[in-house]
């Protein structure tokens, strides 16, 4: 990978003159964020309204394009954003746009179609803050039929603005139905060493990306070679997703040398997003034509190509409501993966109101790590209990570290007990802290002047906690009889 580009190469082919016009105060923190993608070069106005700035611009659009270049399926609110990776393993600076899970769907469903394509509009996973949701629909052609192909490729982008892609091998019968919701930008999979002529000339007269596929990794860069000669500008790249004894380390080798000959090798034919189609476990089938084979291994090849940053994924499982476990464990996993590890998950720190307390409600006390705030936040409105949160600033650690490292201690949650005023919300002075930070009650009852109560390890034991033990009249009275 050639050297990344700093906030001063930027800087330097900017106006410099800070007129605001971009929103930002200054042209070096416009600088910044582009090279963070927050925003794009055609947000600074003088670059693009002033003709001089031409080769300028050039030039900027080439230090920020990454080695692996991105690609756009779909339009609108949902369009998905795949590859565009400037590194291999995610700790050398981060993964910019997640693995793109695609669902299957076959084009032979009939009535079960719509509702189909509308429970996964709406599939969601709330987890840790983020929602987490499928990217797309990826149409098979099943029925071998050009009329039902074209129907329910408009079906789905009539009820849905999910991205699609259009899996078909048959060029004519794939054609035929991207010409009719190509205004949608589908992803056309997939061109071939017999069909890439003919796909690979509508794709660049229609501006619509499009899958070469080749097991055979020489074949697979020489097509993409012949494709951007063609014209295609935006290429995905399936080198095959192989199952069985020997045949799961093909897969990923495959998919690791297409990303390092993008990333690391700046090679300009393996400079795209690169897929797999776990989906593919399902064509095992024995003599009687009976699938042979686990659901859980699909899952699992899934896994390891999410692991491996593969640029986007086809999944047969997920496409059921009963089959959300599969979605569940790979979004999951998605979501550490690429979470941005420079950024340490805190959360803000603050006094929190849960539900409608009272003068009488609980007031527990935790941690500002993110992994730690969220799931407390959670239990106590899946418990329904109307109590105030207390975040204090344990520095983004967790309870048990932070008491061990001394950042949640006595001292730190009196601070925040008076910055926050969080007596001042309720008619007692009783904390409730983590059974985890047991050990600091005393120092912190001197501390804020305040009784302090032990609450579960676990925040999922609050409810039955606040249900049992939650009697303020009593511990203030305690409270009343030490301070005598
Ligand atoms: S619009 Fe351009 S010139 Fe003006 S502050 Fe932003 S980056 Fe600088």
């Amino acid at each position: 990978m050639g050297k990344r580009a700093s906030p001063l190469d930027i800087y330097a082919l900017l106006d410099k003159s800070n007129c605001k016009d971009c929103g930002y105060d200054t042209c070096m923190a416009f600088a910044t964020d582009i090279l963070e993608r927050k925003i794009t070069l055609d947000d600074c106005t003088h670059l693009n309204q002033d003709p001089k700035q031409a080769k300028k611009l050039a030039k900027l659009r080439e230090l920020t394009s990454p080695p692996q270049k991105p690609v756009i399926i779909g339009v609108g609110d949902r369009k998905c954003i795949v590859g565009g990776e400037e590194v291999l393993m995610r700790h050398q600076l981060t993964f910019y746009n997640k693995a793109g899970i695609f669902i299957e769907v076959p084009d032979d469903m009939g009535a079960d179609l719509e509702n189909t394509i509308k429970y996964l509009n709406d599939v969601k996973i709330e987890r840790m803050g983020d929602t987490l949701t499928i990217e797309g629909i990826a149409l098979r052609c099943v029925s071998g039929d050009v009329e039902t192909f074209k129907a329910a490729a408009k079906k789905i982008t009539g009820i849905s603005g999910l991205p699609i892609i259009l899996c078909c091998l048959n060029p004519d019968i794939l054609l035929t139905a991207a010409g009719e919701i190509k205004e949608k930008k589908p992803l056309l999979y997939a061109a071939t060493k017999e069909t890439w002529e003919k796909i690979g000339t509508f794709a660049a007269q229609n501006s619509l990306p499009v899958v070469i596929t080749s097991p055979n990794m020489d074949e697979l860069i020489s097509l993409s070679a012949t494709m951007q000669k063609l014209g295609v500008k935006e290429i995905v790249l399936d080198p095959g997703t192989f199952y069985g004894p020997g045949s799961i380390s093909k897969t990923y080798d495959d998919i690791m040398r297409l990303r390092t000959a993008a990333i690391d090798n700046d090679d300009p034919n393996a400079c795209w997003p690169v897929m797999g189609v776990p989906a593919s476990y399902w064509t095992q089938v024995d003599t009687n034509g009976d699938v042979v084979m686990h659901q859980y291994q699909e899952v699992i090849m899934a896994a390891i190509m999410i692991a491996i940053d593969t640029s986007l994924i086809i999944l047969h499982t997920g496409q059921k409501k009963d089959e959300i476990w599969g979605l569940l464990a790979l979004m999951t996993l998605r979501q550490s993966i690429f979470a941005d590890p420079r950024i340490y998950p805190t959360a803000e720190p603050g006094c929190f109101k849960i539900g409608e307390p009272g003068p009488d409600a609980p007031i527990f006390v935790t941690s500002n790590y993110r992994m730690t705030k969220i799931p407390v936040e959670q239990d106590l409105q899946g418990g329904n209990i109307d109590c105030w949160l207390l975040v204090v600033d344990s520095e983004g650690i967790g309870i048990e570290s932070a008491v061990a490292g001394g950042q949640f201690n006595g001292g730190s949650i009196a601070e925040a007990v008076n910055e926050f005023k969080v007596f001042e919300k309720v008619n007692h002075r009783i904390l409730i802290i983590p059974g985890m930070a047991a050990r600091i009650s005393g120092t912190l009852e001197d501390e804020a002047n305040c009784y302090v109560l032990v609450g579960p390890r676990d925040s999922s034991g609050i409810p039955k906690f606040v249900e049992e033990l939650w009697t303020p009249d009593k511990y203030m009275a305690e409270f009343a009889e030490r301070g005598d």
